[in-house]
């Protein structure tokens, strides 16, 4: 992993906060931009009032003998279409048949009528046609005008639609209905909501501009972690990716925010990807992510496996949906996935709960990002509208905010585990570096680090010094005073030595015999090192130590000091500081003897 990975993924968390905002802030400009060109031809009047009015709506059944707002009256007036009462929902079915909308407006002000109104439908990116036909007098004949969806032209078009906007003429003969003729593609319904085309305008920019932040925010942790996947190669990642795009395609699908993706593909987009597949995948994703992230198999292997199951069928329903025509069918499969998901759901949620109430710290961020999740849910199935600035906003964002935030908390749960393996790492480098008794550098290190300073280059004026220092007469020390004792000395020397040398990126000092040690250091000069090694060899000689009879005692040492030579190779090194060392012992002990062939 080490290698693989990146200098800057030393730091993942600033790295997730920094890529999700670049990101996020990318994604929804490129995502605004697009909706402020298709909004180029909105007309904003000076007017300022922002009322929402919600249109009394009477929704009529498909109809083959309705094919424009005469027929529809004339349908209706024969009792031919049922009327369903109240609603300020179009209910649209996946199998693209048109509905018919009747409603009736009335101003109770004069004046208002000489204002613009617009009705818009929010966020209705499922609807394949959206049509307004409305009443007016030309030549003192009642007829209908067919009025363009404002943001997303002809009308009629097959392209998907978000946001739709209609301008309400001021000729509008407010004693007949206004009819909509709808389809849609999938089973579901779009607030409409009427009210002045400056409010209308206005809200539009805040509610993509927010929606496009929370979307974008999203895309971005999905490509981050993607780049992550390929860099660690940690199936976590791939399966967060996975999870979130499906979270991201469903959402796209019953709640209509990704226009990019539905303007170039239109209806073949649904055709591909359906929110029966997506919900699937992001089921069988997350449930999987969860499991392996937490490793929640290593906890109650027959929860894993039922979550597996459960998921599996979910994800095959989704596939499956891909051979039903039948529109009933469809939706019963989608209810069906929500049951299932909400199944696999509970099997990894105890278990999480349970490790994050044990204190399991990676548990806790998947407890907030489901609760998250789950409020938002609560709140759609409850009709809680959001009002965000003065901005009511369509249902689903209770969903999509609540997404979001999930999506950041696990991947701050990621970037959790990713800083923890490496600190883990770290630490196992760090022991299998040291030695145990004395805390300096253990002996394979010091090979490591002297097969590097051999062929590290140094500056000019900089050269490495190499000293081999050993206890005198240790072995009668530990005949007489005992092995622990002789343990204290040694322990007591690595202190002298770390406390003696300078910091780890000039000196270091290594442990690399039973009462054998070595120091490299880099040095100016040769009486640098020198001044060192005797300042290690003065501090232990003076220092006491106490037998178990509390009696104080001290040893010596004697050291031989060689610099590194460009012909130098590991063993060379250690050879003439070795011989330095023999002379010392020879010359009597308790010295430090410089490398013959430097003075
Ligand atoms: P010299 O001055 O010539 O170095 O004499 P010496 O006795 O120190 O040298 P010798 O190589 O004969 O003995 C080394 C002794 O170091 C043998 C052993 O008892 C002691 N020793 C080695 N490792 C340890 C250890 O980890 N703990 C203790 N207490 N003693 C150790
Ligand atoms: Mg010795
Ligand atoms: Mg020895």
């Amino acid at each position: 992993m080490k290698s693989l990975a990146p200098c800057w993924l030393d730091r993942p968390h600033t790295v997730v906060t920094r890529c999700m905002l670049v990101f996020s802030v990318f994604c929804s400009l490129v995502l605004s931009v697009e909706t402020a060109l298709a909004s180029d031809s909105l007309q904003v009047s000076s007017d300022s009032d922002n009322i929402a009015i919600a249109p009394f709506v009477t929704l009529l059944k498909q109809n083959d003998a309705v094919t424009d707002p005469a027929s529809a009256q004339g349908a209706l007036n024969r009792g031919l279409i049922a009327q369903s009462g109240f609603t300020d929902l179009v209910k649209t079915t996946k199998s693209n048949e048109t509905q018919w909308l009747a409603f009736r407006v009335s101003f109770e002000d004069d004046a208002l009528r000489h204002r613009s109104w617009v009705l818009s439908t929010q966020d209705v990116m499922h609807l394949t046609r959206i049509i307004l036909h409305v009443p007016v007098v030309v030549e003192g004949q009642a007829d209908y005008r067919a009025l363009e969806d404002t943001l997303h032209g002809p009308v009629a078009s097959t392209q998907g639609t978000t946001m739709s906007n209609f301008l309400i003429p001021e000729d509008i003969d407010t004693g007949r209905p206004l009819w909509l003729e709808v389809s849609g593609k999938l089973p579901l319904g779009a607030t409409l909501l009427w009210q002045s085309a400056h409010a209308s305008a206005q809200q539009t920019s805040v509610r993509v501009a927010l929606i496009s932040l929370l979307v974008g925010s999203v895309l971005g942790l999905i490509g981050y972690n993607l780049v992550l996947y390929f860099f660690l190669r940690d199936k976590a990642y791939l399966l967060y990716v996975a999870y979130a795009t499906g979270m991201v395609l469903w959402l796209s699908q019953v709640l209509g925010y990704m226009l990019f993706l539905n303007k170039p593909f239109g209806l073949a987009y649904y055709s591909l990807v359906t929110p029966n597949l997506s919900a699937g995948l992001a089921n069988m994703a997350g449930a999987l992510f969860t499991f392996v992230f937490l490793r929640l198999h290593l906890q109650n292997q027959w929860q894993g496996r039922m979550v597996l199951v459960v998921s599996g069928s979910n994800l095959l329903l989704g596939v499956a949906s891909y051979g039903v025509s039948d529109e009933l069918t469809f939706v019963l499969l989608h209810q069906l996935q929500y049951v299932l998901a909400g199944l696999a759901a509970l099997i990894v949620v105890v278990p999480t709960i349970q490790l994050a109430v044990k204190g399991y710290r990676f548990a806790l961020p998947f407890v907030l990002a489901w609760g998250s999740l789950g409020v938002g849910i609560i709140l759609l199935s409850l009709g809680f509208q959001p009002r965000i600035l003065g901005v009511e906003f369509p249902k689903g964002m209770n969903v999509l905010i609540a997404m979001a935030i999930e999506m950041v908390l696990m991947s701050y749960a990621l970037g959790l585990r990713f800083q923890s393996i490496r600190k883990e790492n770290h630490k196992l480098d760090k022991l299998s570096k040291t030695d145990a008794l004395t805390g300096l550098y253990n002996q394979r290190y010091y090979h490591d680090r002297l097969n590097e300073v051999v062929i590290q280059p140094l500056d000019d004026e900089e050269v490495w010094a190499c000293a081999i220092l050993d206890v005198d007469h240790f072995k009668a020390f530990n005949d007489q005073h005992g092995h622990l004792t002789g343990d204290r000395v040694l322990a007591q020397l690595g202190r002298i030595i770390q406390h003696n040398i300078r910091d780890r990126d000039r000196d270091q000092g290594f442990r690399i015999g039973g009462e054998e040690f070595s120091l490299l250091l880099k040095v100016r000069s040769l009486e640098e090192a020198t001044g060192i090694v005797e300042r290690v060899c003065a501090h232990f000689s003076r220092v006491e130590v106490h037998n178990e009879q509390g009696q104080p005692l001290r040893c010596s040492l004697s050291a031989g000091i060689t610099l590194l030579k460009s012909a130098d190779e590991k063993d060379t090194l250690i050879h003439r500081a070795d011989q330095a060392l023999y002379r010392a012992k020879s010359q009597g002990r308790d010295r430090v003897v410089v490398d013959a062939e430097l003075v």
